[in-house]
């Protein structure tokens, strides 16, 4: 995993930075909060390993601070604070996990690996194909950095097809999946919906993301090379391409 270690005891941070290498991880060390929240919020790295008594902003301050905004980053607090109130509000702000200074490198470690199983398991938060960015946890969607509004149905069609990216979904299945209703083909639902996402996606010339596979639904990311958007697309500023619509 990319782990930032934010530890102000310059001894113990070089420690940690040893003993995760040794682990395999790639390792950062930043020593106060505020550099610690600017080095979340800018790399999103997998793993904030973080302390909470820092200079500048404290630990708590720097959750508050990516609180929400850096849904792929898990945490790890360290504290020598053992005051339930202080771990409930960690956990609150969003921390994974807390440990208790002094810990040994085993029990660091064994956390790390819990946390990494936990993140190969579950699907991840931010769902991405090429500039397309979906947060399964704000709910926001954006395309080259500008923010899309659907619908919270037109939300779920995509996220679905995101989740399934590189294999056609029938309708069948989408029915099923998003509309939880028995699969009817006597609707034509889906591809009233579809087309919903497809004019949302067509202001930025996006309309062909989502791929019609005849006889087996519809995909993003199935055909090869149609995937068009790892290439920055946008170069106008929103209000020209709206303005061409
Ligand atoms: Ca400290």
């Amino acid at each position: 995993m990319n782990v930032v270690v934010a530890e102000d005891n310059v001894a113990l941070a070089a420690f940690l930075h040893r003993a995760l290498e040794k682990e395999g991880h790639q390792v950062h060390c930043v020593p106060d909060g505020a550099q610690a929240r600017d080095y979340v919020l800018e790399h999103q790295p997998d793993l904030l390993i973080l302390d909470l008594g820092l200079p500048v902003l404290s630990g708590v301050d720097v959750l508050r601070a990516i609180d929400g905004r850096a849904a792929n980053t898990s945490a790890i607090v360290l504290s020598g604070l053992t005051d339930l109130a202080v771990k409930l509000e960690c956990l609150n702000l969003g921390a994974d996990d807390y440990l208790t200074k002094p810990f040994s490198t085993q029990e660091l470690n064994a956390r790390c690996r819990a946390i990494r199983r936990r993140r190969v398991d579950t699907p991840s938060a931010v769902l991405r194909h090429g500039e397309l960015l979906l947060n399964r946890m704000t709910r926001e969607v954006t395309l080259s950095e500008h923010q899309l509004e659907f619908t919270t149905k037109e939300f779920a069609l995509l996220e679905y097809l995101l989740l399934k990216r590189g294999r056609p979904v029938s309708r069948q299945e989408l029915l099923k999946q998003v509309w939880r209703v028995m699969p009817d083909a006597g609707t034509n639902v889906v591809d009233v919906y579809i087309n919903y996402l497809r004019r949302k996606l067509a202001v930025f010339e996006k309309s062909d993301l989502i791929e019609t596979l005849r006889g087996e639904g519809y995909g993003i990311g199935v055909r090869p090379g149609a995937d068009a958007l790892q290439t920055p697309a946008l170069h106008l500023p929103l209000f020209s391409r709206v303005g061409v619509v």
